[in-house]
């Protein structure tokens, strides 16, 4: 191994070492924390929870965001729930038990101590959100409600309707308003992080673009914290705000920040099909339906046919000739295997001609058993927005009644297909949430810490609000004790001169290409490729293919955009045109990663690497590391260093969601 990077985990069974790390990590002095300022960049979950307990504990904050509100972030779209090791079902639940089902689902390529700290602080962060007023579903008797959600056998996923994230990020934002209010948080909404500003090796600070007026401003601190979410629109449709963008990432990956398991991509099994080229972004149903949703296609191949041809409606089809194939394949699991799991089935058995719309490429989810056995009502409760949701944009209701067969009641179900949704790759960060650039801190869905080569649902935002609350507000601290020393930098040092430059002249670069193509025709293409090549099933050749066809675009990218308008102002085509250039080298990234790891393991699925039964075949002897890649220049072949994985609580074994 080229290169030896420090996690700083420290030693000792699995269990003590946060507690370990906890008793000799060094505090800042209380009066210092007044001279000391964070850059928090982000306002989901992870942001806005960091920023608020960081003003709370004293630090004088900066906060920004793209929106025009934090509430905007694209945390607010989360529907299904958060996970905690609570036990309030009496199932045999622990925090062993979650660290444990989260290394297993993140197909053991986690790393271990972080993913139990993870596990721990968990029930803390529904006792906080609880004491903000977030409105958890309640069983009859006041008890905080659970459902289950894929792979876990228990009922740990605390949830409000099909709306918990907006109801986290309405508790973490007036969390965040009260700082404001204290004036220990600075927020400033609508703008952008272009570039973090390294001085003597540490980042001291970021330019950011005014969205509004288009002026770039300059800001110092002691750290600097990213929070700004994953990289999933870099395949242009994806479950993803359509605001969600990777340039902050990329930009301190260019700056030396390694970038960890990059093709670690989520796809997720449960969103609504693709039904047009004019799309431009795919809508999730929570994975939380697939607690009382029942998964399937047909048996016969003729009855596939017909419903492809519109000749035959599913409900027309008896219970005996339907296959519901993710209850047959894993039974121990049935529909709640992990989505990495659930993807692949639907994908296998959609090549396969078992497709149920016209396009061939969606399953059924359908809820006449469930609604049959608990009311409408019931399920209404559940999963009333989501019903609605689903009904606004394709004219069906799960709930309508539309054939009885044998004296069952059979109900319109839903269709679905796999789709893009979260990353669980990001920029790497050690056991303290710091990158390899000390005073630069990632957390959130844009770290790599916690999830492996797959995330369970419910875990983003356990993690990002675990980030947020309970581990960055401590761990920054030891990077910050001996800070207090060193007065913040000025924005008058010619490092900030040469960022700032370097920004505006890539602002004209782009606008002064004035080719023929519109950011978007651009983009959705790149989506095309990604899917294709770099999609749920790779190949070492298709990855080559695609690595060519990026270059190839990124070049038609660099010649051919039309950009219009000028920097001045308002001109939201040239933030959507930073944002591709950094899609392209964040797709070069996952496809350079892929090809470069010869296993299938979680979201990375190589074809070449499976078992007879289609499952992925991780290889442990030559692939248990984490990924982490270095950038070496735009159009050049990043490097690539290992950080080996150790466990020690947790025997490595082959994932089994069968028996
Ligand atoms: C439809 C959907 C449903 C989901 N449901 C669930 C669920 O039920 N349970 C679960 O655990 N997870 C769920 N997830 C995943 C989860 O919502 C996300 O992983 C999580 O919310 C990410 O939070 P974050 O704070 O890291 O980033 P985000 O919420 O993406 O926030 C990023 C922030 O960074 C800011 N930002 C971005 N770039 C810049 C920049 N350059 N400069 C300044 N600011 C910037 C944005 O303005 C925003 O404030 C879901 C995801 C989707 C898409």
């Amino acid at each position: 191994m080229a290169k030896v990077i420090d996690s700083k985990i420290p030693a000792g069974p699995v269990p003590e070492k946060w507690k370990e790390y906890k008793a000799h990590q060094r505090l800042v002095n209380p009066k210092n924390k007044l001279k000391l300022d964070i850059i928090v960049v982000g306002t989901g979950l992870a942001g806005a929870s960091a920023a608020a307990s960081l003003g709370e504990m004293g630090f004088n904050v900066i906060n920004l965001c793209i929106q025009d509100s934090p509430r905007r972030a694209h945390s607010i779209a989360a529907q299904g729930g958060i996970n905690a090791a609570k036990c309030y079902q009496n199932d045999g639940d622990s925090v062993y038990r979650l660290f444990y089902d989260t290394v297993k689902g993140g197909d053991y390529r986690a790393r271990e101590a972080n993913v139990y700290r993870l596990a721990e602080v968990s029930n803390n962060i529904i006792d906080q959100c609880v004491a903000q007023g977030v409105p958890f579903a309640r069983e009859y008797g006041g008890m905080l409600a659970n459902r289950s959600f894929g792979g876990a056998q228990v009922s740990r996923t605390f949830y409000a309707k099909g709306q918990t994230g907006q109801q986290l990020l309405l508790g973490a934002y007036s969390s965040l308003s009260a700082q404001v209010q204290a004036k220990k948080v600075k927020l400033y909404t609508r703008y952008e992080m272009e570039d973090v500003v390294i001085v003597d090796g540490r980042a001291r600070g970021i330019i950011a673009k005014n969205l509004v007026t288009g002026k770039l401003e300059r800001f110092s601190a002691n750290a600097v914290v990213i929070a700004t979410g994953g990289y999933g629109n870099t395949y242009f449709l994806s479950t993803n705000a359509m605001g969600c963008n990777c340039t902050a990432a990329v930009q301190c990956y260019r700056k030396g920040a390694m970038f960890a398991n990059p093709s670690y991509v989520q796809i997720h099994p449960t969103c609504i099909p693709v039904h047009g080229d004019k799309q431009s972004k795919l809508t999730l149903m929570s994975e939380s339906l697939r607690n009382d949703g029942r998964i399937w296609v047909p048996k016969k191949i003729e009855d596939a046919k017909a419903l492809q041809q519109g000749t035959k409606q599913g409900w027309e089809i008896p219970e005996e000739d339907r296959d519901y194939y993710l209850e047959r394949r894993y039974p121990a699991f049935g529909n709640l295997v992990p989505r990495d799991v659930a993807s692949r089935a639907a994908k296998e058995r959609c090549d396969k001609g078992f497709g149920v719309n016209n396009t061939g490429l969606a399953v059924f989810l359908d809820f006449s058993e469930s609604i049959n056995r608990l009311g409408l009502d019931v399920i209404m409760q559940r999963y009333g927005n989501l019903f609605e949701m689903y009904e606004e944009i394709t004219d069906v209701f799960p709930g309508d009644v539309a054939n009885e067969i044998n004296g069952v009641k059979y109900y319109k179900p839903m269709m679905i297909y796999p789709a893009i949704h979260y990353t669980m790759g990001g920029i790497w960060v050690d056991y303290e949430l710091q990158t390899s650039i000390p005073g630069l801190f990632a957390i959130g869905e844009c770290n790599f810490s916690d999830h492996g080569a797959n995330r369970l649902g419910a875990s983003a935002l356990m993690q990002g609000l675990a980030d947020g609350y309970f581990v960055l507000p401590y761990t920054i601290q030891n990077y910050l004790a001996d800070q207090a020393v060193w007065p913040k930098v000025s924005t008058d040092l010619k490092e900030f001169d040469e960022a700032e430059k370097a920004v505006d002249k890539e602002l004209d670069r782009l606008l002064n290409i004035k080719g023929k193509r519109s950011v978007d025709s651009i983009h959705k293409e790149l989506g095309h490729i990604m899917w294709e090549y770099v999609g749920m099933a790779r190949t070492a050749e298709g990855l080559k293919t695609g690595l060519k066809k990026m270059h190839d675009l990124e070049k038609e990218f660099d010649t051919n955009l039309f950009v219009p308008g000028t920097k001045e102002g308002l001109n939201v085509e040239l933030d959507k045109a930073i944002h591709l250039r950094d899609f392209f080298t964040m797709g070069q990234l996952v496809a350079f990663d892929a090809l470069s790891r010869n296993e299938s393991c979680g979201g990375h699925f190589r074809e070449e690497y499976q078992t007879e039964e289609g499952e992925a075949k991780r290889d442990d002897e030559h692939y248990f590391y984490v990924g982490c890649w270095e950038y070496q220049g735009k159009g050049n072949e990043p490097t690539l260093v290992k950080e080996p994985l150790e466990y020690e609580a947790i025997k490595v074994q082959t994932r089994n969601y069968k028996n």
